[in-house]
Protein backbone atom coordinates (compact mmCIF):
# COMPACT_ATOMS: atom_id res chain seq x y z
CA UNK A 1 0.00 0.00 0.00
CA UNK A 2 1.15 3.28 -0.81
CA UNK A 3 1.44 6.12 2.08
CA UNK A 4 -1.94 7.94 2.54
CA UNK A 5 -4.27 5.04 1.17
CA UNK A 6 -6.84 3.84 3.62
CA UNK A 7 -5.60 -0.07 4.86
CA UNK A 8 -7.98 -2.61 3.70
CA UNK A 9 -8.63 -6.00 5.58
CA UNK A 10 -10.40 -8.52 4.14
CA UNK A 11 -11.77 -11.39 6.64
CA UNK A 12 -13.60 -14.71 6.36
CA UNK A 13 -16.80 -15.54 8.50
CA UNK A 14 -17.34 -19.17 9.40
CA UNK A 15 -14.47 -20.13 11.91
CA UNK A 16 -12.65 -16.83 11.35
CA UNK A 17 -15.01 -14.16 13.31
CA UNK A 18 -17.66 -16.72 13.53
CA UNK A 19 -17.26 -20.10 16.08
CA UNK A 20 -19.30 -21.74 12.91
CA UNK A 21 -17.56 -25.28 13.64
CA UNK A 22 -18.25 -25.16 17.30
CA UNK A 23 -21.57 -24.54 17.11
CA UNK A 24 -22.62 -27.09 14.52
CA UNK A 25 -20.53 -29.48 16.42
CA UNK A 26 -22.44 -28.69 19.67
CA UNK A 27 -25.68 -29.32 17.40
CA UNK A 28 -24.69 -32.59 15.95
CA UNK A 29 -23.88 -34.00 19.31
CA UNK A 30 -27.78 -33.58 20.48
CA UNK A 31 -28.02 -36.53 18.42
CA UNK A 32 -27.02 -39.73 20.39
CA UNK A 33 -26.19 -41.45 17.28
CA UNK A 34 -23.06 -38.96 16.51
CA UNK A 35 -21.79 -38.53 19.86
CA UNK A 36 -18.13 -40.13 19.40
CA UNK A 37 -17.70 -38.35 16.82
CA UNK A 38 -14.81 -35.35 17.31
CA UNK A 39 -16.21 -33.02 14.22
CA UNK A 40 -19.12 -32.65 12.20
CA UNK A 41 -16.88 -32.93 8.92
CA UNK A 42 -16.22 -36.06 9.60
CA UNK A 43 -19.82 -37.32 8.96
CA UNK A 44 -19.99 -39.15 5.69
CA UNK A 45 -20.71 -37.21 3.10
CA UNK A 46 -24.51 -38.03 2.95
CA UNK A 47 -25.01 -38.11 6.32
CA UNK A 48 -23.14 -34.34 6.31
CA UNK A 49 -25.30 -33.01 3.88
CA UNK A 50 -28.61 -33.82 5.66
CA UNK A 51 -27.16 -32.67 8.87
CA UNK A 52 -26.17 -29.26 7.23
CA UNK A 53 -29.66 -29.10 5.29
CA UNK A 54 -31.23 -29.57 8.47
CA UNK A 55 -29.08 -26.86 10.80
CA UNK A 56 -27.51 -24.75 8.93
CA UNK A 57 -29.79 -21.66 9.76
CA UNK A 58 -30.23 -22.37 13.48
CA UNK A 59 -26.06 -22.70 13.31
CA UNK A 60 -25.48 -19.66 11.57
CA UNK A 61 -27.82 -17.99 13.51
CA UNK A 62 -26.56 -18.94 16.88
CA UNK A 63 -23.14 -19.59 16.51
CA UNK A 64 -21.11 -17.06 18.31
CA UNK A 65 -18.35 -14.81 17.26
CA UNK A 66 -14.99 -15.82 18.20
CA UNK A 67 -13.77 -14.17 21.67
CA UNK A 68 -12.04 -10.27 20.75
CA UNK A 69 -13.38 -10.15 17.11
CA UNK A 70 -15.62 -7.30 17.82
CA UNK A 71 -13.51 -5.68 19.97
CA UNK A 72 -10.74 -5.73 17.00
CA UNK A 73 -12.44 -4.98 14.75
CA UNK A 74 -13.93 -1.90 16.42
CA UNK A 75 -10.30 -1.03 16.83
CA UNK A 76 -9.72 -0.84 13.11
CA UNK A 77 -12.77 1.04 12.31
CA UNK A 78 -12.12 3.30 14.87
CA UNK A 79 -8.01 4.05 13.23
CA UNK A 80 -10.53 3.80 9.66
CA UNK A 81 -9.79 0.52 8.62
CA UNK A 82 -11.28 -0.73 5.75
CA UNK A 83 -13.15 -3.86 7.25
CA UNK A 84 -14.55 -6.17 4.14
CA UNK A 85 -15.92 -9.63 4.43
CA UNK A 86 -15.12 -12.11 1.54
CA UNK A 87 -17.63 -15.36 2.25
CA UNK A 88 -18.34 -18.33 0.68
CA UNK A 89 -21.57 -18.07 2.48
CA UNK A 90 -25.03 -18.28 -0.13
CA UNK A 91 -23.38 -20.30 -2.43
CA UNK A 92 -24.64 -22.98 -4.51
CA UNK A 93 -28.85 -23.99 -2.79
CA UNK A 94 -27.45 -21.59 0.21
CA UNK A 95 -28.80 -18.14 -1.12
CA UNK A 96 -31.40 -18.22 1.82
CA UNK A 97 -28.33 -17.79 4.19
CA UNK A 98 -27.19 -14.22 2.84
CA UNK A 99 -30.72 -11.84 4.31
CA UNK A 100 -29.98 -14.36 7.67
CA UNK A 101 -25.90 -13.31 7.56
CA UNK A 102 -26.78 -9.37 7.05
CA UNK A 103 -29.02 -9.61 10.29
CA UNK A 104 -26.31 -11.89 12.10
CA UNK A 105 -23.86 -9.01 11.53
CA UNK A 106 -26.56 -6.26 12.42
CA UNK A 107 -27.69 -7.93 15.60
CA UNK A 108 -24.25 -8.62 16.66
CA UNK A 109 -22.79 -5.19 15.85
CA UNK A 110 -20.49 -5.90 13.68
CA UNK A 111 -18.67 -3.50 11.64
CA UNK A 112 -17.71 -3.30 8.27
CA UNK A 113 -17.81 -1.56 5.06
CA UNK A 114 -18.23 -4.29 2.53
CA UNK A 115 -19.43 -8.03 2.14
CA UNK A 116 -18.96 -10.10 -0.45
CA UNK A 117 -20.83 -13.40 -0.67
CA UNK A 118 -20.57 -16.73 -2.36
CA UNK A 119 -16.94 -16.33 -2.74
CA UNK A 120 -15.36 -20.24 -2.46
CA UNK A 121 -12.40 -18.90 -4.39
CA UNK A 122 -11.15 -15.31 -2.77
CA UNK A 123 -8.16 -13.75 -4.96
CA UNK A 124 -9.58 -12.02 -7.48
CA UNK A 125 -12.45 -10.39 -4.97
CA UNK A 126 -9.77 -9.59 -2.69
CA UNK A 127 -8.00 -7.74 -5.28
CA UNK A 128 -10.55 -5.63 -6.87
CA UNK A 129 -11.24 -4.65 -3.60
CA UNK A 130 -7.65 -3.37 -2.72
CA UNK A 131 -7.10 -5.44 0.59
CA UNK A 132 -3.98 -5.29 1.69
CA UNK A 133 -4.65 -8.40 4.25
CA UNK A 134 -6.69 -11.26 4.56
CA UNK A 135 -7.35 -13.61 7.23
CA UNK A 136 -8.99 -17.31 6.82
CA UNK A 137 -8.88 -20.53 7.69
CA UNK A 138 -8.72 -22.45 5.12
CA UNK A 139 -5.17 -22.90 3.64
CA UNK A 140 -6.56 -23.47 -0.31
CA UNK A 141 -8.41 -20.10 0.36
CA UNK A 142 -5.20 -18.19 1.53
CA UNK A 143 -3.36 -19.84 -1.47
CA UNK A 144 -5.41 -18.04 -4.08
CA UNK A 145 -5.17 -14.75 -2.30
CA UNK A 146 -1.62 -15.27 -2.18
CA UNK A 147 -1.32 -15.99 -5.92
CA UNK A 148 -1.86 -11.90 -6.13
CA UNK A 149 0.29 -10.37 -4.04
CA UNK A 150 -1.65 -9.63 -0.74
CA UNK A 151 -0.56 -10.73 2.54
CA UNK A 152 -2.28 -13.29 4.34
CA UNK A 153 -2.98 -14.16 7.88
CA UNK A 154 -3.94 -18.35 8.61
CA UNK A 155 -6.85 -18.60 11.58
CA UNK A 156 -5.48 -21.68 13.49
CA UNK A 157 -8.27 -23.54 14.77
CA UNK A 158 -6.95 -27.17 15.26
CA UNK A 159 -2.86 -26.67 15.30
CA UNK A 160 -2.81 -27.78 11.48
CA UNK A 161 0.46 -27.04 9.43
CA UNK A 162 0.75 -24.31 7.17
CA UNK A 163 3.09 -22.21 4.65
CA UNK A 164 1.30 -18.60 6.23
CA UNK A 165 1.63 -16.79 9.50
CA UNK A 166 -1.01 -18.14 11.61
CA UNK A 167 -2.59 -16.80 14.11
CA UNK A 168 -4.77 -18.77 16.67
CA UNK A 169 -7.20 -15.90 18.12
CA UNK A 170 -7.93 -12.03 17.66
CA UNK A 171 -5.75 -10.92 19.49
CA UNK A 172 -2.79 -11.80 17.59
CA UNK A 173 -4.32 -10.73 14.68
CA UNK A 174 -4.28 -7.00 16.33
CA UNK A 175 -0.48 -7.78 17.28
CA UNK A 176 0.19 -8.14 13.67
CA UNK A 177 -1.76 -5.71 12.41
CA UNK A 178 0.22 -3.40 15.02
CA UNK A 179 3.50 -4.61 14.01
CA UNK A 180 3.08 -4.98 10.31
CA UNK A 181 0.92 -1.68 9.59
CA UNK A 182 1.11 1.79 10.76
CA UNK A 183 -1.95 3.97 11.06
MG1 LIG B 1 -13.77 -20.17 6.91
Amino acid sequence: MKAGDILVIGIDLDDTLVETTKEANKKMWENEKYKNIKDFHMLNKKEYNIFLKKHIKSIQENANLKENALKVLNWLKENNVNIVIITARGSKNFDFLIPITDIYLKNNKVPYDDIIYRQTVKGKTCKKYNVDLFIDDKEEVLDDINKYGIKVLKMNNNQENSKYITVNNWLEIKQYIQDNFNF
